[in-house]
């Protein structure tokens, strides 16, 4: 396997580290490389994203990205963007996952609100809510079959009641969860995103725009302690890129205090993307036991550091494969 790992900015470096050296301790046979790429790379070089950069990434089987500051400079291309575009990752997976719930997000990420297609005129602005059939049709497969391999279940974020767009995207989805034998419920997004943060439990898969994805993904992080907690995956055919949810975060970068969790919470969703489950599981489990015994760091609540955090975590995957391998 081919992995590109892009730290990218601010706490990026700080936190993919240490996600690094935990899929090293199931994988250091892998082929690993790093490329650097975002707001540094820009001011030094004036690419955020260079060409050889952009084949690199093209070639992985995986990617494993920090985070990036985007500027509010009109010239700064968002380099995230531009590579779910140019590797058409076209699934953005983010899971919620808590005492007595565990959902899962599944936003497109390549139209709707977020197509490009946008001009400014004298006395007004435009930006177009492109939703195709084969973006639909994709992404509604997607989601239908993870719920096939979870309990079956498929709610559709929408409001098809104010726009044909999402009334066109609804259909399609009906259309697939039939084909795929789950059953389904139809929600308007402003009343999910309630009821998600009111009732976690009662959801399991969640398929949504581009935009309403985005937006409840980021409110349903509070079911979980924070942005530090979240990590997401982004999938098209063929390539997958794995990035904590949180941004750059340079008020804290450099101090050593950054959440290492989201991080290495996408080495899980990785295994599980590589269809190595209980690898995967078994991360989960390790940070788990670290967080109850209070290793944490101060965005939740906890004093510990970065490398500390990370470093229980670590041991913890390490002696929790060894009592397996053990019992094997
Ligand atoms: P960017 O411009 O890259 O999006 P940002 O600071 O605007 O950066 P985030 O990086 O998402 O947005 O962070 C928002 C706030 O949440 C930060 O100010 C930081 O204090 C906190 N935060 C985010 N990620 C973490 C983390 N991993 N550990 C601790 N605090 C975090």
């Amino acid at each position: 396997m081919k992995v590109v790992v892009a730290p990218g900015d601010g706490i990026g470096p700080e936190v993919i580290a240490p996600a690094v050296d935990v899929l090293k301790i199931f994988h250091p046979e892998w082929d690993y490389k790093q490329v650097h790429l975002g707001y540094e790379c820009w001011k030094r070089t004036g690419d955020p994203l260079s060409p050889a950069t952009r084949t690199t990434l093209k070639e992985a089987d995986l990617i494993l990205f920090g985070a990036i500051t985007t500027p509010p400079d009109p010239e700064y291309h968002s380099v995230v963007l531009t590579i779910r575009k140019e590797l058409d990752l076209y699934a953005n997976l983010r899971p919620v996952v808590g005492k007595n719930f565990d959902i899962l997000i599944v936003r497109e990420n390549t139209e709707g609100l977020y197509s490009g297609i946008e001009w400014q005129e004298k006395d007004r602005a435009c930006t177009l809510r492109l939703v195709t059939e084969s973006g639909s049709r994709r992404i509604a497969r997607f989601a239908s079959s993870c719920a096939r391999r979870r309990r079956r279940h498929l709610t559709i974020g929408n409001k098809a009641n104010i726009m044909k767009s999402d009334a066109f995207f609804l259909q399609i989805c009906l259309e697939e969860a039939e084909k795929a034998g789950v059953s389904v419920d139809k929600k308007y997004i402003d009343a999910l995103v309630l009821d998600v943060l009111q009732h976690p439990d009662r959801y399991d898969v969640i398929v949504t725009t581009n935009i309403f994805g985005d937006i409840l993904s980021d409110a349903a992080a509070f079911l979980e302690g924070g942005l530090g907690m979240l990590p997401s995956a982004n999938i098209g055919k063929g390539h997958a890129l794995f990035e904590p949810v949180h941004g750059s975060a340079p008020d804290i970068a450099g101090k050593g205090v950054a959440n290492p969790i989201a991080a290495i919470r996408c080495i899980s969703l990785l295994l599980k993307y590589v269809q190595e489950r209980d690898q995967a599981k078994l991360v989960e489990a390790a940070i788990q036991k670290v967080m109850a015994a209070g290793v944490k760091t101060p965005d939740i609540g906890g004093k510990a550091g970065t490398k500390e955090v990370a470093e229980e975590v670590i041991k913890e995957i390490i002696r929790m494969r060894s009592v397996l391998q053990v019992d094997l």
